[in-house]
């Protein structure tokens, strides 16, 4: 059985060139080094997932988050918590 690390290197990634999130500020897409509360990371949410709403390779991204169990960020217009239902059948991706 593949690692996720070979899962990763073995998927392609020629997407990201054109994500949106390569010309914003990636800040907004990850928690920050401190502690975040609940008004605050919803904030930081909202603005990450209003860019990928905009980005051509939303899909694509959700895609490779949900393949690779992407712990952590907004991927595809998703938090990691998010896509947690997802996976577990819990909410559809839309
Ligand atoms: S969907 Fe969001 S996180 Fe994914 S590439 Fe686009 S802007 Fe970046």
């Amino acid at each position: 059985m593949a690692s996720l690390l070979q899962l990763q290197a073995a998927l392609p990634t020629d997407w990201q060139q054109e994500g949106l999130c390569r010309a914003s500020d990636s800040v907004v897409f990850f928690p920050p080094a401190h502690f975040e509360h609940k008004p605050e990371r919803e904030a930081r949410e909202a603005k990450a997932k209003a860019i990928c709403a905009r980005c051509p390779v939303r899909v694509e991204c959700l895609d490779w988050a949900l393949t690779t169990r992407e712990p952590h960020g907004v991927w595809g217009g998703y938090s990691e918590s998010e896509r947690k239902q997802i996976l577990l059948g819990k909410r559809k991706a839309g």
